[in-house]
């Protein structure tokens, strides 16, 4: 297999993607995402920009062609914009994201991409100041509209919202008119995500669900996805300029669309989501040859994928999402 054509799995999936974790910290504390009773502390970041960097040097060498940047947080690391700028170097990354709360965009998208950066994902599971307060523990959401403007001015794109939902209840506490005004007015791409069981958490809203609400409100046209495509099904609006969209993890699996590799900000490595055991890259990223060790255990993860995430768990128990990368 040449090197440079992206892996395939033992399923015949193209592995193209690699999500790397930067750190477990969060400036937020969502009870879905970072639960006190799973987690009470995290360490220290453990990897290093540098390590970073080889981890995504690896799985370039390996054929991955695209790279999202992910936590915890990623905008609590100062030196992100520096990891960003190396990794959009290496020759053959076409595609390079980064997952944020928002908290801290609207001083950093500026300098994010001019390091390199080329899209991002911020997570806004409500525009009411007090309710997006509650879900987040004490976040601000006036600091992510403006990220989101910095975002957009910057020429970062596509720009996308990830809204989970738990419940109807939590479909309701949403307040899916404003985040519907959102994408009628600018080029962002609201995602409803289905919430994944982590250890203190279980009950989600099928997707159909939210379609439901969205139908009975609103004309929507199934449409194209922004690009960096992804595993949503996107709709129109009657004339919006961006889109809304749905990811069904739970209700409507994609496993045989799956092109992913994890590794978390300890530098374990999963081949599924719900993987029990990772492999560890920190071996071979401290090796003397950490990007063609990286290479190689990735290309272990690979071989290790299942087929489904059904073959290897029930969906639950994962461990929380800052922990694995969400
Ligand atoms: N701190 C960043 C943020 O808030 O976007 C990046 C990390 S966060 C783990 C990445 C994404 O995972 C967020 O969009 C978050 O909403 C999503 N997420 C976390 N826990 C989840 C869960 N239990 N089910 C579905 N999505 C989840």
């Amino acid at each position: 297999m040449s090197e440079s054509m992206p892996p395939t799995d033992g399923f015949g999936r193209r592995i193209d993607y690699l999500r790397i974790s930067v750190t477990e910290r969060c400036d937020l504390r969502c009870a879905y995402c970072y639960p006190r009773l799973c987690t009470d502390s995290s360490p220290q970041d453990v990897l290093s920009a540098e390590e970073v960097v080889a981890i995504g040097a690896g799985g370039v060498r390996l054929g991955l062609r695209r790279i999202r940047l992910t936590g915890g947080e990623p905008l609590l690391r100062p030196d992100l914009e520096g990891m960003i700028s190396r990794l959009r170097a290496l020759p053959g990354l076409q595609d390079l994201s980064l997952t944020t709360n928002g908290q801290k965009l609207a001083g950093r998208a500026a300098s994010l991409a001019s390091a390199g950066l080329m899209r991002v994902n911020v997570s806004l599971d409500s525009l009411d100041p007090e309710v997006y307060a509650a879900i987040t523990s004490g976040g601000e959401v006036g600091a992510v509209r403006r990220g989101l403007d910095a975002a957009l001015a910057a020429g970062l794109s596509p720009v996308k919202v990830n809204v989970v939902v738990s419940s109807p209840a939590g479909l309701a506490r949403a307040g899916v008119g404003a985040l519907v005004d959102l994408v009628e007015r600018e080029p962002i791409h609201v995602r409803f995500i289905e919430a994944m069981p982590t250890c203190s958490q279980a009950g989600y809203l099928p997707g159909e669900g939210v379609l439901d609400f969205l139908r009975h409100r609103y004309e929507l046209a199934r449409a194209l996805g922004p690009e960096g495509g992804g595993p949503a099904e996107y709709y129109r609006l009657n004339g919006s300029r961006g889109t809304v969209g749905l990811i069904t993890p739970i209700s409507q699996p994609f496993c045989d669309r799956c092109n992913r590799l994890r590794v978390s900000a300890r530098g374990e490595l999963r081949p599924c989501l719900f993987s029990k055991n990772a492999l560890d890259v920190l071996p071979a990223v401290r090796s003397g040859d950490p990007v063609g060790e990286v290479s190689s255990v990735l290309r272990q993860g690979i071989a290790a994928k299942p087929r489904r995430y059904g073959e290897i768990a029930e969906p639950s128990g994962i461990p929380a999402m800052h922990v694995i990368g969400g």
